[in-house]
């Protein structure tokens, strides 16, 4: 029931081995003013801190339904890269997220209205935690292009979705991937919308050299803030 009665100082609900602990603490000690406050609002840092739990085999691996499974079709590649903060130390744990068409540019999804055949051993979709040192990585294969609904000869370059969620983050970010050397990446209004060529150029992996099993590989890494963030998008 509610009263009109002031809260104590956190001194009076509060043990001294308790105050010595928030003491020092860096927000108690620039936020408190000297006289007593009747609430004091702790801060707490920012989850969610995600569980290996959360991951099952295989979700690092989009070119199968499950772990030994069937292979799907196209050229296999993986994607790897780390995720940075601001001063490039690396961000660990952090829950990335990825989705993309088959290689025939078709998504396993109902908006999809396209003719393309969709791959019965495809799964689309992948997730994983960063290491310690912020690298992820990610089997599949390379995305088709696809044309977009509604809009006259307007092919998507292939692309990867990617989404990111980290502890100290309000909400997750989204971003996508696009490949070197795409003619169409040059006429595409979504990655030609980002008007500054460096935010543009965060956008496209580099191809390294192919790994043992042939399959190519492309670096991608994620920048969260500063003056080498990745493009972000707002989600329409
Ligand atoms: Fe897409």
């Amino acid at each position: 029931m509610a009263t009109n009665s002031p809260l104590p100082h956190p001194s009076v609900f509060l043990g001294e081995e308790q105050l010595k602990i928030i003491r020092g603490y860096r927000v108690h000690e620039t936020r408190t003013p000297n006289r007593k406050l009747r609430v004091v609002t702790p801060s707490q840092t920012i989850g969610p801190f995600f569980s290996p739990g959360l991951l099952q085999p295989g979700d690092d691996d989009l070119a199968s339904l499950k772990p030994g499974g069937a292979r799907a079709q196209g050229t296999p590649m993986i994607i790897r890269g780390q995720v940075l903060d601001e001063s490039g130390k690396p961000v660990r744990k952090a829950l990335i997220e990825v989705w993309q068409a088959n290689q025939w540019g078709k998504y396993e999804h109902p908006d999809d209205i396209t003719q393309a055949p969709l791959d019965p051993n495809f799964k689309g979709w992948g997730r994983v935690l960063t290491q310690d040192d912020g690298r992820y990585e990610f089997r599949s294969i390379k995305p088709g292009a696809y044309p977009n609904p509604g809009y006259d000869n307007w092919m998507r370059p292939p692309h990867v979705h990617f989404s990111l969620f980290s502890a100290g983050l309000m909400q997750r970010l989204i971003t996508q991937m696009y490949f070197p050397d795409e003619p169409l990446n040059d006429i595409d209004p979504i990655l030609n919308g980002v008007d500054d060529l460096a935010a543009r150029a965060s956008l496209i992996a580099r191809q390294l050299p192919d790994a043992a099993d042939g399959s190519n590989v492309f670096s991608f890494d994620i920048v969260l803030r500063g003056t080498q963030e990745t493009t972000f998008f707002i989600e329409p």
